[in-house]
């Protein structure tokens, strides 16, 4: 009698248990489910906000800053009609702001001035920044960038960027380092002033972006930003550039 009723006993735990273990699953689960959609609420799929304002734009560039402005110049360069930058600070050129060169290889500049010997080559360059890096940097990219950097000089300099002379930086001894009247001050100054300039690009400074909207496909379809008075939405037809996009 005794050793049943320690079974029944021990029963009663195991099913107690058992019923404590559904619980907390349930529990758990439950706070799982809720998590999950809140999660999917800050996603925010396109149909879920109800903005006080809505725009539209082909192209949004989030961030005035070199990366921004050049993507907005090349947008406009390549016909886009309608951009639309945002930009959280009342000035534009964010850490651009305080650089003082751009590298690049066999610019106009660079050739004009500094003829050699040695001729300054992109494979030159590309070896002696992969030696610094003791080959641990993206070659690929390096090599990109390198082979872009004279063309993107001209670029600027034929955009009315005044360059003053081609330096070296401390470290490769190498004259690549184009010096910018005023510094990145200079350099956006000129970009600023371009794209504000231009009836296809709306600025607007003060004016953080806060998140992409997605649809049910999660391709991007717009963004969302923090206006002076509330909420904006833009819907964007065809991208949404991002430069240091920080929330
Ligand atoms: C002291 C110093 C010196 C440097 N010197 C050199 C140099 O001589 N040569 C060189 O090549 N590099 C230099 N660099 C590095 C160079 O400055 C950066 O690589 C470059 O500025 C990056 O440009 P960017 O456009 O990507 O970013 P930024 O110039 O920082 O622009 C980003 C912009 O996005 C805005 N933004 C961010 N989040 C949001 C949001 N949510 N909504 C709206 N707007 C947003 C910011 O306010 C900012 O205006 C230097 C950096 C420092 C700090």
């Amino acid at each position: 009698m005794k050793r049943k009723q320690v079974v029944q006993s021990q029963q009663d735990i195991n099913t107690k248990e058992r019923e404590q273990g559904m619980r907390k699953t349930l529990i758990s689960r439950f706070v799982k489910y809720w998590m999950v959609l809140l999660a999917c609420l800050t996603i925010t799929p396109a149909h879920a906000a109800s903005p006080e304002f809505t725009d539209e734009a082909d192209v949004v560039v989030i961030g005035a800053g070199s990366s921004g402005l050049s993507a907005t110049m090349t947008l406009l360069q390549g016909g886009v009609k309608k951009i639309i930058v945002l930009e959280q600070n009342p000035f534009p050129g964010g850490t651009s702001n305080v650089a003082e060169g751009v590298l690049g290889v066999e610019s106009r500049m660079q050739r004009d001035r500094y003829l050699g010997p040695p001729m300054l080559t992109k494979d030159m360059v590309f070896k002696r920044e992969m030696n610094y890096t003791h080959w641990k940097g993206n070659a690929r990219l390096m090599r990109k960038f390198i082979n872009m950097s004279g063309a993107t000089i001209n670029w600027l300099q034929d955009m009315g960027v005044p360059f003053e002379e081609v330096s070296q930086t401390t470290f490769d001894g190498v004259r690549t380092w184009h010096i910018v009247h005023e510094h990145g001050k200079g350099l956006i100054k000129v970009l600023f002033g371009k794209a504000k300039q231009s009836p296809n690009v709306k600025i607007m400074m003060e004016t953080p972006a806060t998140r992409l909207i997605a649809n049910e496909n999660n391709d991007v379809v717009g963004v969302a930003a923090k206006g002076k008075k509330g909420e904006i939405r833009i819907n964007v037809n065809r991208h949404a550039i991002l430069t240091h996009f920080r929330v």
